[in-house]
């Protein structure tokens, strides 16, 4: 519709700005980690300074960390896509989610048997899952189950649908508080957030759609306030990726973006 496309060239302007700023304040901190390193080389063992510079140091990587979510964002960010294997990837992330999410939070992963390999970053791909998963946390501040699941998506599946496929689908699902309409419409905008006390960037869902897009795939999320949250990443599978070239952009439903 007119509106998704309004949307999608909004995200793409806000893409271009931000990837600009970005990409120029990650030279700029290329510099200052570099120089104090130097400085750090030059200190005393015991030298009270040290503590100062690893202060900075750490403000530099969180900088640095910041800036890279903005490169994704805006698909400046060097990909370098492989095979990646679905239940390995769930299984990891699985464990690694049980051990940081704490106690109140149950993960559970799963894919059927016999899906194919996705073609992904498999560093961005886990930095997206765990963006998503972070995000499930927080929509339930008294705890519950996360569900992140893979399947194959086939492209004669899809009634009606112009996708080539097959595609695999991770999906992450909470029971959290959703997003009432005019969230989840800026939701994947950078900066957007709704988290207050410092606690968000609003820059997690801007990772992870600029990820998605530029592994020709495409997000899809669906949310009710007050009963939680579905988010979708179609990414290529291997099949897909060897029978044909990149994709265009992909758009579909209301909550597509
Ligand atoms: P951040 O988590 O730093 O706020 P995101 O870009 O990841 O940034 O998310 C933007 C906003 O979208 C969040 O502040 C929240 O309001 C909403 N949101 C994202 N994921 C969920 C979810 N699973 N449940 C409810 N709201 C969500």
């Amino acid at each position: 519709s007119e509106e998704q496309l309004a949307h999608a060239q909004r995200l793409d302007a806000l893409g271009q700005l931000t990837g600009g700023i970005a990409h120029d304040f990650n030279n700029l901190l290329t510099i200052v980690s570099g120089n104090l390193q130097l400085l750090e080389w030059d200190l005393e063992a015991d030298s009270s300074a040290r503590e100062t510079i690893a202060s900075a140091s750490r403000a530099v990587e969180r900088g640095s960390t910041l800036t890279r979510k903005l490169l994704s964002f805006s698909r400046r960010q060097r990909l370098n896509p492989q095979q990646v294997r679905t239940e390995l990837l769930l299984a990891d992330l699985s464990e690694m989610l049980a051990r940081t999410l704490g106690e109140r939070i149950r993960v559970v992963a799963d894919c059927p048997l016999g899906l194919p390999a996705v073609f992904a970053d498999p560093g961005e791909l886990e930095a997206a899952l765990v963006n998503l998963a972070l995000n499930a946390r927080d929509a339930m501040p008294r705890g519950g189950k996360i569900s992140i699941n893979a399947r194959l998506h086939e492209q004669t599946m899809d009634g009606g649908d112009l996708l080539p496929g097959p595609y695999v689908v991770f999906t992450v699902v909470d029971s959290g508080v959703g997003m009432l309409p005019d969230v989840l419409s800026r939701a994947v905008e950078p900066f957007f957030t709704t988290k207050t006390g410092g606690k968000g960037s609003g820059l997690g869902l801007s990772m992870v759609y600029g990820f998605v897009k530029q592994s020709s795939g495409k997000l899809s999320i669906h949310s009710e306030p007050g009963s939680g949250t579905r988010v979708e990443l179609y990414l290529p599978s291997v099949e897909y990726r060897a029978a044909v070239a990149p994709a265009a952009d992909i758009v579909e439903g209301d909550e597509t973006v």
